[in-house]
């Protein structure tokens, strides 16, 4: 009896494989050090597409900028020689500091296994997730199953910070061809169908300098400051009143998390200063435009200089806003990965959300194309000490996103 196309892809993954890739990848330190081109994603990418080059699939590098360079692998069609789609698997290849070694109980770069859990810095964020998705997609290739598309792993630099690598991938033809795409950051295989949005805002309160002992000379603009920020809960609630709550990610939070004053000279204990500045870190959700949030932002800061006279405060977006996204459940890649789910794992499907962006944001604002985020290891375990991934979850990972990757591409099944 001839066994169907994912039980041939499945017989291909090997927890083994998984595993020693994961290691590998972990074991090279890719932590973005400004001025010190050797530390940061190169080497990692170095690695990903000689492993790519090596299962036999295209391959393009580009360059986003000196030493940190997209690596993007894919199998099955070539370019232009048929229609269909195309379904990207994607990861970053950045991590973010170790932190103090001494902390860890096993070395950050060791990718120690203990306990069936893998340990290291990016073990989970997102390592891990890229070498399942690799070992996916090389095992749909190495099965031979006909492919009515393309299935393209992306390695993408600078996620944990200006998401440079995204932004660049969409620009390019590859990006633009891409029809559906699964973020493989760490849900602990739950299939997240929304993702927050952020907004961070700059508030500028300016005031007039003056002597200490002569406040009425002056304009003091840190009780001004201290005025807004005694109403931004009252501001917070207004926000909220204006989104339906999200069932996976709560309500959207306003939080100052800057305070500074003086602004550009030094801190005296008899002058009052010129100016003060606060930084919001708004999280929207989905529904919430960052326009309308900015914009109560702005009502507040005008209602606090009629409150505070001679005040001036000014409330500018301190870089692109990222807008929440949401992917309705009817979406073809979404129920492909649910039955891919049930099939692998024979549970059933878990859904939820991502409490912060990730590249899937730039993919799912600038293209237009529906993303799931779906990966390996605990939501909450990235950027701390002690991080891991457990090995079931990150073979799990790969077997669903191959079984996706066939269902999602054959549509015969
Ligand atoms: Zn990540």
């Amino acid at each position: 009896m001839s066994r169907s196309p994912v039980d041939r892809v499945l017989s291909e993954i090997t927890e083994r494989e998984v595993v020693d890739l994961t290691v590998e990848l972990v074991r090279i330190p890719s932590v973005f050090r400004p001025g010190e081109p050797e530390a940061n994603e190169r080497a990692v990418a170095r690695t990903v597409e000689a492993w790519f080059r090596r299962e036999g699939f295209s391959v393009e590098v580009q360059e986003v900028a000196p030493g940190r360079p997209n690596v993007v692998g894919w199998v099955g069609w070539v370019d232009g020689a048929s229609p269909g789609e195309t379904l990207c698997l994607e990861g970053h290849t950045d991590v973010v500091t170790e932190g103090d070694p001494a902390a860890w109980r096993h070395p950050p770069w060791s990718g120690l296994i203990e306990g069936g859990q893998l340990y290291g810095r990016g073990s989970a964020d997102m390592k891990g997730g890229l070498a399942a998705a690799m070992v996916a997609a090389a095992a749909v290739r190495r099965a031979r199953v006909p492919l009515a598309g393309r299935l393209m792993v992306a390695a993408l630099v600078d996620e944990e910070d200006a998401m440079s690598g995204a932004k660049h991938f969409v620009g390019t033809p590859l990006g633009r061809g891409v029809s559906a795409a699964i973020i493989c950051e760490p849900e602990q295989n739950e299939l997240c169908l929304e993702q927050k949005g952020v907004l961070w805002a700059r508030v500028t309160v300016h005031g007039r300098m003056a002597h200490g002992a002569m406040p009425y000379a002056g304009v003091n603009p840190i009780a001004a400051a201290g005025q807004f920020l005694a109403r931004l809960p009252q501001l917070e609630r207004r926000v909220r009143r204006g989104v339906r709550r999200s069932r996976f990610l709560g309500v959207p939070h306003v939080t100052p998390t800057v305070v500074r004053a003086p602004v550009g000279h030094v801190a005296q204990n008899n002058v009052i200063p010129a100016t003060a500045e606060l930084r919001l870190d708004v999280r929207l959700t989905p529904g919430l435009e960052p326009g309308g949030v900015l914009g109560a932002i702005e009502e507040l800061a005008q209602d606090t200089e009629r409150r505070c006279p001679g005040t001036r405060i000014t409330v500018e977006p301190v870089e692109a806003p990222r807008p929440a996204t949401r992917v309705d459940r009817s979406e073809g890649i979404v129920k492909a990965l649910e039955w891919a789910v049930r099939r692998v794992s024979a549970r059933r499907p878990v859904f939820g959300g991502v409490p912060g962006s990730t590249d899937g944001t730039i993919l799912r604002t600038a293209l237009g194309i529906p993303i799931v985020t779906f990966g390996p290891g605990n939501r909450l375990i990235p950027h701390q000490v002690d991080e891991h991934v457990p090995v079931a979850e990150l073979v799990e990972a790969a077997r669903c996103y191959a079984a996706a990757a066939v269902r999602f591409l054959s549509r015969h099944d």
